[in-house]
């Protein structure tokens, strides 16, 4: 059976850990530091064979050039559109990588907007999708832009509801505070963070998500929504027509009074 296993990282930072029972070789996804990634390989007698990188940023690339001290036959892949020094082979949109010791094949989608040259990994039911869609929210636009950030949450939601959402960080009671300012009226927002915030007071992931919950419940991806297209009106003072503009008012509310 595949198991997919958080490794907390920094503050806030989930590294993915994938592995199949009984076989030692095992997968990680953006290792930012790779001091959590070593202790639970050596606990469980794994070796590294595959690193997967999302985007450039040093929380999720920091730990690969240990990792591959360690162990240098493991294969790094990143992203082709952005430069990531460590990466061995770049992949963009429509690659497909077959992860043998998981019995799992990952399609790789171009989701940019986060930083230029973002991708994610899909298969299985699995997304793992970095910095780009969050619990409860999205990353905040650094190297790329706004729209592409809007297209491609558009291209997740598009995905099976039933995929499980696995982004990089633990931010989703933040997220969804904002989610609240945006719909404070929505039942599925409102039961949500009850659950999420008694997953938290023990001491638990709220991570990985399921793309069903986010369409129910985060407003990046509920830009077609008629209480969400008011509300960012109402905080840009003007009318906001499609997915687009909605999305960025949305992002920039965020920025400039949330956090
Ligand atoms: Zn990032
Ligand atoms: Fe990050």
């Amino acid at each position: 059976m595949l198991e997919v296993i958080p490794q907390l990282a920094f503050d806030d930072n989930y590294i993915w850990l994938l592995r199949w029972q009984g076989v030692a070789a095992c997968v990680v996804v953006d290792p930012g530091d790779e001091g959590p990634v070593f202790a639970y390989c050596q606990e469980h007698d794994l070796q590294l064979s595959t690193i997967l990188i999302t985007h450039k940023h040093g929380d999720h690339t920091g730990g690969v050039a240990e990792l591959k001290r360690r162990w240098p036959r493991a294969v790094v892949y990143g992203p082709a559109h952005e430069p990531v020094a460590t990466v061995d082979r770049k992949l963009a949109a429509g690659d497909k990588l077959m992860l043998e010791a998981l019995r799992l094949e990952l399609e790789v989608m171009d989701v940019p907007g986060h930083t230029e040259g973002h991708i994610a990994y899909h298969g299985g039911n699995l997304l793992f999708c970095g910095d780009t869609l969050f619990a409860g929210g999205c990353g905040r636009v650094f190297s790329g832009s706004f729209e592409q950030l809007s297209d491609s949450l558009r291209q997740i939601a598009s995905l099976p509801p039933e995929t499980q959402v696995y982004c990089a960080h633990e931010y989703t009671l933040a997220n969804l505070g904002f989610a609240k300012w945006v719909e404070p009226e929505n039942p599925a927002l409102l039961a949500r963070i009850r659950q999420e915030q008694e997953k938290r007071a023990r001491g638990l992931p709220t991570v990985p998500s399921s793309l069903a919950l986010e369409l129910a419940t985060n407003p990046f991806l509920r830009t077609d929504q008629p209480v969400v297209i008011q509300a960012a009106e109402a905080w840009a003072g003007r009318t906001l027509s499609g997915h687009r503009e909605v999305f960025k008012a949305l992002r920039q509310w965020k920025d400039s009074d949330y956090d």
